[in-house]
């Protein structure tokens, strides 16, 4: 790759990259939901519907009212139609901000009720998935997700749905809040996962610090951790975990409306990279935190890195996905045409600027 002048600027909307780490109903517009709750006379809590970024403290308090959003934003998808819509805003979102991949994280079962079970609710899933990638040209992976705060049976039973959709469902995950459920209990359901060839892709390290993460890289054996930021706080951890090849997803604006850190550009970004960690940016729940994936890239501009470097967290995103062999050689050409291009020096007050939407 070519050196770019420092003080170069190029347009971050165009760098290829994938998205690794956002959530079905947290992937949301905020229009979509506001329609959707308005159509099914839903009155939704002002937290959803204020335009402003969710902010708490990293307590359970906390974490219990960002679960209350969720919840509330959860409960206006009740048909299949709802969770197309869903999967198609998605992806033409990412395909908007630059994103070659989208690998979304979903747990079927709060739509299994509404569309006759867990196994149509993961289909509708799989076939819109495919439509999506059709019609916005975003290769489109699916992250079956089981929650730590139900029983690891349940957590089984969803690994086993994953394995026998292993292809268009690329991952197995846990997600919730971390200080809750016993992580090994969840080690049988991965097994399922991995042996069927899924990838491993718990949260880990968000909530909790490293004696956490060296559980769950022991009892899951992941292969990318949701967030995992917090392996920083231990040097050798993080050392264990560079030598393994555990990609990290890190998002800063998440951490910051979650409390993790007091502000997005206080995560520990560069130190990870410093040490040689795998890293993909990725927005986590755009609905709540109020920021979508183009804009953790503009964090990390803020936060000094390069166009070389910002090019290098692109392609790290891109190796770090399970997308086919031929989408992740063509968005590594060009994230390379990206910074062998000209660079931009947009005037100071675009700098910065966010994709609001
Ligand atoms: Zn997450």
């Amino acid at each position: 790759m070519t050196n770019p002048p420092p003080e170069g600027r190029r347009d971050l909307r165009a760098l290829p990259k994938a998205h690794l780490h956002l959530h079905f109903t947290g992937s949301m517009r905020p229009r979509t939901l506001l329609e959707m709750a308005q159509q099914r006379r839903i009155r939704l809590p002002r937290g959803l519907t204020d335009g402003v970024g969710l902010q708490v403290e990293p307590t359970q308090r906390g974490w219990f009212r960002f679960q209350r959003l969720y919840d509330a934003a959860r409960a206006v998808v009740d048909s299949e139609a709802a969770m197309r819509r869903i999967i198609r805003e998605a992806a033409e979102d990412d395909a908007a901000e630059g994103s070659g991949r989208l690998e979304l994280q979903v747990d079927p079962t709060s739509y299994a009720p509404h569309v006759g079970g867990l196994t149509p609710a993961l289909e509708i899933v799989l076939d819109e998935a495919e439509a999506s990638e059709r019609a916005t040209g975003v290769s489109v992976g699916i992250i079956v997700a089981a929650s730590r705060t139900r029983h690891p049976l349940d957590a089984r039973t969803l690994a086993r749905l994953a394995a026998r959709h292993a292809g268009r469902v690329i991952g197995f995950g846990l997600s919730n809040d971390e200080r809750r459920g016993d992580t090994t209990a969840f080690a049988p359901a991965f097994r399922i996962a991995q042996n069927a060839g899924l990838a491993s892709v718990p949260h880990g390290g968000e909530l909790l610090g490293p004696d956490h993460v060296h559980n769950v890289v022991t009892s899951l054996h992941p292969d990318r951790l949701g967030h995992g930021v917090r392996c920083v706080e231990d040097p050798r951890l993080l050392e264990q975990i560079v030598d393994s090849g555990i990609g990290l997803e890190v998002c800063p604006a998440s951490n910051a409306s979650l409390g993790v850190y007091a502000e997005a550009t206080d995560v520990p970004l560069r130190a990870l990279t410093d040490a040689g960690a795998a890293v993909a940016l990725g927005a986590d729940d755009p609905l709540l935190f109020g920021s979508r994936l183009l804009e953790q890239y503009e964090t990390a501009r803020i936060m000094g890195f390069s166009d070389t470097e910002l090019a290098a967290l692109a392609a790290s995103s891109i190796r770090l996905s399970r997308a086919p062999e031929d989408v992740t050689a063509r968005l590594l050409a060009g994230v390379e045409d990206w910074l062998s291009g000209p660079a931009l020096l947009p005037p100071p007050e675009e700098q910065g600027r966010t994709a609001q939407r």
